[in-house]
């Protein structure tokens, strides 16, 4: 029998008592599958699937590399709340000084209150028993501490639940967020509230959502009854067409996959999303994470992959889509691009086992699905992109008062203004010049039909806007003219939690600190969820929640019969 091949050693929990042991990531070569292997010295030994294919694994680990996404690409914060790690990752969380990327996405749950009692969901307050709620101002502190984040903070908030929706405040903290200075809002949801009322969408696009963040597990009504207990197949439907009716674009389809009751969708989903390709931007899949204790033969059975997702899309799309990008991939050109016109950089600097993102364009005219592989040359423009960026970090032109040893603080006011001055204009000169060096070198790397380009102008237009002034509205407008991500990130729990993984997380949660109302704790999300989720929102939970399970259902039944009769 052929030996296994050790992939990497790393750090995981024991999912009995959630301490921290050492783990194995092996290519298994009987079944050919990539095993995370673990042993509690109390509790035994665990194995859990990370791959169903072993070659693909080992491709998307070397690739970051071989295009250089990730060295020299440092973003960890800097800040003075940082704490020190004495207590060890993952239970230090808040952040800590072992962190190693910056936040792009900073969540924000609003409410631990739903409208459903989903099965797979375990952030509701059904689920535990109370209710956590932060206030107005208590939000404003969290906001607050994200945007003060340096030297790269999150561009994106992320508000969230429990169903978010449920909150009165909703539009005043969505302002909040906007004049606190995050330049891309999202909203997570169930949709229920957005499919009673056309005028409800029409108010969040004016209070400032950029993207609805839809739960949207698939079409079939058996698929929602066991996903979310009701069937919301026409429920969801009609959130699309209400969107659609407000402008309210931007919308991501996110599908919660489970093997065996909803894996089935994927094709169906995908088809949706051409369907309303006007207003939905993405497809963002996410395997469930399992909670609980279970046998290594249902664990087997449930677990879902990324592995295992890039199959079914090829399956659904007659094998199109040759590579799925780890996120870290774009981590360099998600900061040049800004960079050259000093708007706010984010770095996507995730381990590659947390994700992937490819963008795919829908052919106007026959609806069929294109990679953008056909008509750019990924990986070099990839490669460029990257040397380009790391010109720019290792020779950044020196500033007049630098080179002449200036000391502007002796200078009467007048000349000190005029000192900054110079600066500021030498540095865009500086940025203006590497912009036009990076666009005339970036051509080489478009090719395709050019019969195609003209049909599908408007893609390319907003491709060649974006990479000229780039933002994250452009981005949207470039998503929104044909173009569909089909991305995944794939949560951790406590079979498949991995050190190397959660510490380079960029989708921090903010919570105030119930033990220093001052301050608030970041925490990266699948430690949160893991760990310390619990703990910290029982601290913080004012009230409990009164209602019986049974009582929560009834009203689930009561509230989705009236939807479905409007
Ligand atoms: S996950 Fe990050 S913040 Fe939390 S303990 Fe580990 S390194 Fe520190
Ligand atoms: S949320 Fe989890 S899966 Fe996503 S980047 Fe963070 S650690 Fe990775």
């Amino acid at each position: 029998m052929e030996q296994n091949e050790l992939i990497r050693r790393t750090i995981s929990l024991c999912p009995e008592c959630l301490q921290n042991i050492p783990a194995e990531v092996i290519w298994e070569k009987n079944t050919n599958r990539v095993m995370m292997k673990k042993t509690c010295a109390e509790h035994g030994d665990f194995e859990d699937r990370l791959s169903s294919n072993p070659e693909e694994y080992m491709w998307r680990g070397k690739y970051i590399d071989e295009i250089g996404s990730i060295e020299g690409n440092i973003t960890a914060p800097t800040n003075d709340f940082i704490r020190e790690n004495e207590l060890g990752c993952p239970y230090n969380c808040g952040l800590c000084n072992q962190h190693i990327s910056a936040p792009n996405i900073a969540i924000v749950d609003l409410t631990n209150r739903c409208n459903l009692r989903c099965p797979v969901c375990f952030a509701n307050s059904a689920a535990s028993g109370y209710i956590y709620e932060p206030t107005f101002e208590e939000l404003r502190q969290i906001f607050t501490h994200f945007r003060s984040i340096k030297p790269i903070g999150p561009v994106s908030l992320q508000l969230s639940g429990g169903e978010p929706t449920l909150r009165n405040d909703l539009f005043d903290i969505i302002r909040m967020g906007r004049d606190i200075g995050f330049v891309h809002i999202m909203l997570t949801t169930n949709g229920i509230k957005l499919a009673k009322s056309v005028e409800y969408c029409r108010q969040l696009k004016e209070a400032g959502v950029d993207a609805v963040y839809l739960s949207f597990d698939g079409t079939e009504p058996e698929t929602w009854k066991k996903m979310r207990g009701v069937d919301l197949s026409k429920i969801k439907m009609k959130v699309l067409d209400n969107c659609r009716e407000a402008g309210l674009d931007g919308v991501g389809l996110i599908p919660t996959l489970v093997r065996g009751v909803n894996d089935h969708e994927i094709g169906n989903v995908l088809d949706v999303a051409k369907e309303y390709q006007d207003i939905v931007s993405a497809v963002i899949f996410q395997p469930v994470s399992l909670t609980g204790r279970i046998s290594i033969e249902d664990l087997n059975q449930m677990r879902y992959t990324t592995s295992d997702l890039k199959d079914a899309i090829n399956k659904y799309s007659g094998g199109l889509i040759k590579k799925f990008y780890p996120i870290a991939t774009a981590s360099k050109l998600t900061r040049l691009l800004p960079w050259f016109d000093n708007e706010q950089q984010f770095g996507t600097t995730s381990h590659d086992d947390c994700g992937f993102a490819t963008f795919c364009i829908v052919d106007r005219e026959t609806k069929e699905w294109k990679p953008l592989e056909n008509f750019v040359d990924v990986d070099g423009l990839l490669k460029f992109t990257n040397e380009t960026f790391d010109v720019v970090m290792k020779r950044k032109i020196p500033k007049p008062t630098k080179i002449f040893k200036i000391n502007t603080s002796k200078l009467p006011k007048i000349f000190q203004k005029i000192a900054e001055f110079t600066d500021d204009m030498t540095d865009l000169a500086y940025r203006g010049a590497m912009k036009s060096y990076y666009m005339a070198g970036a051509v080489k790397f478009f090719k395709g039909d050019l019969n195609f380009i003209i049909k599908n102008k408007d893609t390319f237009f907003n491709f060649i806007k974006l990479m000229w002034a780039p933002g994250l509205g452009r981005v949207k407008d470039f998503m929104l003219s044909g173009n569909i991500m089909i991305s995944c990130m794939h949560f951790q729990d406590s079979y498949n939690f991995d050190l190397d993984r959660v510490k380079r997380c960029l989708v921090h949660y903010g919570v105030i600190d119930p033990d220093d109302p001052n301050k608030v704790l970041q925490i990266p999300f699948c430690s949160y969820n893991t760990l310390h989720r619990e703990k910290i929102e029982r601290k913080l939970a004012k009230r409990k929640e009164e209602r019986t399970t049974e009582q929560i259902d009834q009203e689930v039944k009561i509230l989705v019969e009236q939807l479905g009769k409007n």
